[in-house]
């Protein structure tokens, strides 16, 4: 039995995830603004240092399983969009690295998301902004722009270089790091969306080879397998659980 932290552990994926790992034998921490082990808002430092602290109390300093799910679509402010997404995950990730390192074949799944490679972002002020750890002009320019596109898949393509760019890091400390970007999963993110006639049509008009949205539990059962011995090469990963979403559109580059 080994110790998992998961955040975004009330809804969703994360839920799903933390089913999951309770299934095969794990004990959860779950981390949220509502109904979890330890409640806080991943919006502020201060709910940042809240959740690190009674997670590390909580686990005794030793973190065998990470899961950073917790985030908002981008029908939300968008200053919370990228507080949440980008900066709270990787506040955590950062935050749990001393943890894992004394945990038992750790490993940590980052939740991008397949419409990270959607557009081209390389280049784009506002990565740079997230990559540099810079939150205050982040959320400035994007308030300022109301991208809301860049706010959600600007900011997961950055978690996924933010992941790749620490593979060397945490591999030497003997942490397996990885991302996951899941296509249209059906949770109450996915519910919200659809609630919005245009992004339905564009959610709509992307191929769909499967032809089919995700359950919660197909994309928990992926985090499942990068977190566990199955995946013990795999490090610096973003797996596409998307239905071959990403492969239609882009079928020449991988
Ligand atoms: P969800 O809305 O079902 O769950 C998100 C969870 O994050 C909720 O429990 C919510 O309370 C929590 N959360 C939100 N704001 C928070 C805050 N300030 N502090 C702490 N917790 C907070 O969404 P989901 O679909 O399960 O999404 C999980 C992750 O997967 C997200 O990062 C999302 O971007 C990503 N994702 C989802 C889809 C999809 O289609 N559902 C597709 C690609 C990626």
């Amino acid at each position: 039995m080994g110790i998992a932290v998961v955040s975004g552990s009330a809804s969703g994926i994360g839920a799903a995830t933390r089913k999951r790992l309770e299934a095969d034998g794990d004990k959860v921490v779950g981390i949220d603004i509502r109904n979890a082990e330890i409640t806080a808002d991943l919006s502020t430092p201060e709910g940042r240092a809240t959740a690190i602290s009674q997670a590390l109390e909580a686990c005794n300093g030793r973190i065998d399983r990470l899961v950073l799910s917790a985030g908002l679509s981008e029908l939300h402010p968008l200053h919370l969009v990228v507080k949440v997404n980008y900066f709270g995950a990787m506040a955590l990730l950062d935050g749990f690295r001393e943890a894992l390192k004394a945990g038992s074949d750790p490993s940590a799944v980052l939740l991008c998301s397949n419409s990270a490679r959607m557009t081209s972002f390389e280049g784009n002020p506002f990565i740079e902004m997230l990559l540099e750890g810079d939150e205050a002009r982040a959320c400035a320019f994007i308030e300022e722009s109301k991208n809301t596109f860049l706010a959600y898949a600007g900011g997961k393509f950055a978690l996924g270089i933010a992941m790749r760019r620490r593979t060397p890091d945490f591999g030497a400390a003997g942490i397996r790091l990885n991302a996951i970007a899941p296509g249209p999963t059906k949770t109450p993110l996915l519910a919200e969306i659809k609630e919005d006639a245009v992004r339905t049509a564009g959610l709509e008009g992307l191929p769909n080879p499967l032809g089919r949205y995700a359950t919660a539990e197909e994309i928990a059962a992926s985090i499942a397998f990068l977190l566990g011995p199955d995946a013990s090469y795999v490090h610096g990963v973003v797996l596409y659980a998307d239905g071959g979403i990403d492969a239609a559109l882009a079928p020449d580059r991988f």
